[in-house]
């Protein structure tokens, strides 16, 4: 079992309504074979909703309280996202996943890159806060 982001299993869940659909993941959870997961909707944030990045770091930053996320009204969503990232975390240990296949470059899914919050475009290293919870607790993350 695996665990994949829900908007790219064609879930309306992106911050604009919309999905990320990447066929092979919808086929995937169609089949039975991953359990998508949406970390931002399980935080409580709305669907659509504003656009958010971290800053002041990464999402490992975030669990140590070192950084925040921010809305494009600046608006502080730490809490929502922490909330997501453990959600995802329980889905992950009731079904003993150990791989996840995750949204690039948002703030909660993205692997290795993310913005910089600055909400300009500009990317940095490191991951979403949801994606850094996963990996220090052993699943192997993937972004498409
Ligand atoms: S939080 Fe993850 S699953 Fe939800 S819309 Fe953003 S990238 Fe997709």
């Amino acid at each position: 079992m695996m665990l994949v982001s829900a908007c790219l299993a064609g879930i309306d869940c992106a911050w604009d309504g919309k999905d990320r659909l990447a066929p092979r993941i919808k086929h995937m959870v169609e089949k039975g074979l991953a359990v998508a997961v949406c970390p931002e909707v399980l935080g409580g944030r709305p669907i659509p909703r504003t656009r958010t990045e971290i800053r002041g770091g990464s999402g490992g930053n975030v669990l140590d309280g070192m950084a925040k996320v921010f809305d494009e009204n600046s608006k502080d969503v730490t809490k929502e996202f922490l909330i997501g990232a453990h959600k995802a975390l329980d889905i992950v240990e009731k079904h003993n996943i150990k791989k996840a296949i995750l949204k690039s470059r948002s703030p909660s899914c993205g692997c290795d890159e993310i913005y910089d919050g600055s909400f300009q475009g500009r990317l940095v290293r490191g991951d979403g806060v949801t994606a850094a919870l996963l990996k220090r607790k052993g699943v192997s993350c993937q972004n498409i």
